[in-house]
């Protein structure tokens, strides 16, 4: 426990400078249509390589961060790199949605809503191209004031996920109530499609409850063709996962981009 005490001494020290001196990077994973295999989405994740620990995952230091407080300054910057490369991309022509994993405490500051709001005119951007993921334990910690929180955003016109959905406490009701446009199947449910049928069952179920309460569905976690197959056979809306790409740079995905334009122009 000592150990484990001083290594998050250190992630939070080593994080704390990162984060000051700019050392913070974004990665884009495409969402992708099913049906018609066009990314449609990207997510920002955010990586931190470290000289002394080398490439630190998320999973490490989000924690670490959201025990120190220090994934607000994480979260502002995350957020407001993810709306300048929107920009960018809204400049050149390229439409694509941005979804940003929003952690708690940044869901619960209060003035979430008017700094998203300062960014969006800062970098004239259509807000519908903002996506914020938030996980159901999140939504599920305090209902009413997080209902109040995402009302606000839907009225800006945010779009709204719950990520990693059916890992957490999920309550069906509460899926009926909040305004969120989109959920996401969380890999751990992918991993063993089409073969283990308690997890086929259970998919199938969240994709046609999630379409009979008009929300759209993302699978994530999607590495092979039988797996996309799945999604196809049921109508799963859209996909994220190795199968099509991993968390790319911004110039990859311009590239990826430009390779299946090419793609369709050779076809037509
Ligand atoms: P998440 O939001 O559910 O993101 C999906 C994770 O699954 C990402 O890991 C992604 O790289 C990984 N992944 C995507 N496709 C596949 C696949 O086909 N197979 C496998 N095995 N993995 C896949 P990553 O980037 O390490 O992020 C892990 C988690 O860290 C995220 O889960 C999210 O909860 C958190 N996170 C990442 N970036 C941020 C951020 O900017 N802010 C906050 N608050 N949390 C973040
Ligand atoms: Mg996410
Ligand atoms: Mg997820």
């Amino acid at each position: 426990m000592g150990l484990q005490m001083a290594e998050r001494i250190h992630i939070h020290d080593r994080l704390k400078t990162a984060i000051e001196n700019g050392e913070l990077t974004l990665r884009y994973q495409p969402q992708v249509d099913v049906l018609t295999g066009k990314m449609v989405a990207v997510e920002a994740l955010v990586r931190w390589h470290d000289r002394e620990l080398g490439e630190v995952s998320p999973v490490r230091f989000i924690p670490v961060a959201e025990s120190t407080g220090l994934i607000l300054p994480l979260g502002d910057w995350v957020l407001e790199e993810a709306c300048r490369q929107l920009a960018a991309w809204t400049r050149n022509g390229t439409h694509l949605r941005m979804a940003v994993n929003l952690s708690v405490h940044q869901f619960r500051q209060a003035n979430l809503c008017e700094r998203l709001a300062k960014w969006i005119t800062s970098y004239a951007l259509a807000p519908e191209l903002i996506e914020l993921e938030i996980t159901e334990s999140q939504a599920m910690a305090e209902p009413d004031q997080a209902q109040q929180t995402l009302e606000s955003l839907k009225a800006m016109g945010i779009s709204l996920a719950l990520d990693d959905f059916g890992t957490g406490h999920s309550s069906l009701s509460y899926l009926r109530v909040l305004p969120v446009s989109r959920v996401k199947i969380d890999r751990l449910f992918m991993q063993h499609i089409p073969g283990r049928e308690s997890d086929a069952t259970l998919v199938r179920a969240v994709i046609s409850l999630a379409h009979a309460l008009g929300l759209k569905v993302v699978a994530e976690g999607v590495e092979t063709a039988q797996q996309l197959q799945f999604l196809r056979d049921h109508a799963c809306d859209t996909y994220k996962g190795w199968l099509y790409a991993k968390a790319l740079l911004a110039s990859e995905v311009d590239e990826l981009l430009a390779v299946s334009r090419q793609g369709a122009a050779n076809n037509a």
